[in-house]
């Protein structure tokens, strides 16, 4: 399903089931046609047809990947997603989104439950009717690749995302699950964040709540050890910590997930391959990343949050002046779609020396939109990053960018 985000223009009146863009009126019922790749919303019903994959295109691809460097992997976490960037070419999964799968049908109410519960003992019981669910999904992620490198970012958003909102949406969830529906209203007030963007979110979550973490960390490596049995080859699963500002989070969470993956191997009697890593998405990240590399096999770089946190800007709200600013000159392109390469890419540039100085084989890649972003690749190609991440249907893109990249 294509989206067109950030289309500030368009002003909806859902009780009259319209909106209104540039002298235009949209009624219900009426059609449209989006078109995710170009950002276009088109009036009526435009002629489609589906993408082929033809013989020229395999040919230019090879091309492609002869002249590259910069390795492409892809954002995905659903099985059709990691298996659609698999034919397009990517060569690993740079990002799985973990908060995506806890929004499945079969799994939501057990979330729910668990962010309801007052008490450690109420969360893990909650947790463990996940654990086989995300355990499952990770089997089939290492299937696909192959024994391809997966990184696996563990849970990144606030809480408050999986819980209802509005009255109506309170009573449905609380009429299908059974759920106490005061008690929905009452947490999701309590988790209500002016700011969420900078609140609970992200490795904060982990370390306040330490049994949603370990319970994914046991998912990953319960699935690899499965995989290896099965497949006879190892998956070797990149475990990454998001928001990390400070070295202290990334250790405290880092050890966490190495005891568990030690209890794991030795109940299963197996040893596997794993790295554990951290997203650099903050400015201060990006800056002390000589002390962070300590903790870390590798970073990627969330760059839709570094350049939320560096710009200051909310990546949810700039559609409403962006516009303005790039017809004004002040930013060449959107900064959240093309790499803000003077002031985002020097954190990038920064962050690089002074990790590498600390540890000279520390992988680097990138996951945030601008993975899938040609101009932004010749940046990270320039910047000597070993790979960039974007999503599926970008990989054949992102595989002639960096070739493009590497001979310019
Ligand atoms: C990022 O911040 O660039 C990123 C990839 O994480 P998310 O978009 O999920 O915040
Ligand atoms: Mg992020």
């Amino acid at each position: 399903r294509p989206c067109v985000s950030g289309a500030g223009e368009i002003r909806i009146d859902e009780e009259a089931g319209m909106f209104k863009v540039r002298g235009r009126e949209i009624k219900k019922g009426d059609i449209i046609s989006v078109d995710g790749s170009k950002g276009e919303v088109l009036f009526g019903a435009v002629e489609m047809e589906q993408p082929e994959l033809s013989g020229d295109f395999a040919a230019l691809m090879v091309w492609a990947d002869k002249v590259r460097r910069l390795k492409v992997r892809a954002n995905a976490e659903t099985p059709l997603d990691v298996r659609t960037a698999r034919e397009f070419g990517a060569e690993g999964v740079g990002l799985c989104r973990t908060e995506h799968m806890f929004f499945d049908a079969d799994r939501i109410a057990a979330v729910r439950e668990m962010i309801l519960s007052e008490t450690k003992a109420g969360r893990v019981l909650a947790l463990t009717k996940i654990l086989p669910m995300q355990r499952q999904d990770f089997v089939e992620i290492f299937t696909i690749m192959k024994g391809l490198p997966c990184t696996i970012r563990l849970l990144d958003p606030p809480l408050h995302e999986f819980l209802p909102h509005s009255l109506e949406d309170v009573e449905a969830v609380a009429n299908a699950t059974g759920l106490d529906k005061a008690k929905l209203l009452e947490r999701a007030k309590d988790l209500h964040e002016v700011n969420p963007m900078l609140g609970h979110r992200g490795c904060r979550l982990g370390i306040t709540y330490p049994e949603i973490y370990e319970m994914q960390a046991r998912a990953i490596f319960e699935a690899a050890i499965q995989v290896a049995k099965a497949e006879g080859e190892a998956p070797v699963p990149e475990i990454m910590i998001p928001l990390v500002a400070t070295e202290k989070e990334l250790q405290i969470l880092k050890d966490r997930v190495d005891a568990i993956g030690r209890e794991v191997m030795d109940h299963e009697g197996m040893e596997i391959d794993y790295s554990v890593g951290t997203m650099i998405e903050l400015p201060r990240a990006a800056l002390k990343a000589d002390e962070i590399a300590r903790q870390a096999a590798f970073f990627s770089f969330g760059t839709n949050d570094l350049t939320q946190t560096t710009l200051g800007i909310s990546r949810d709200d700039s559609g409403r002046f962006m516009g303005a600013y790039v017809e004004q000159g002040i930013f060449e392109k959107d900064p959240f779609v093309t790499l803000d390469q003077s002031g985002v890419g020097d954190l990038i540039k920064i962050a690089r020396d002074r990790g590498r100085a600390t540890k000279p084989d520390l992988k680097l890649g990138i996951c945030g939109e601008h993975g899938g972003d040609p101009a932004s690749i010749t940046f990270c190609e320039k910047a000597g990053l070993d790979y960039v991440s974007c999503s599926p249907y970008r990989v054949p893109i992102a595989r002639l960018a960096a070739a493009q990249a590497a001979l310019s």
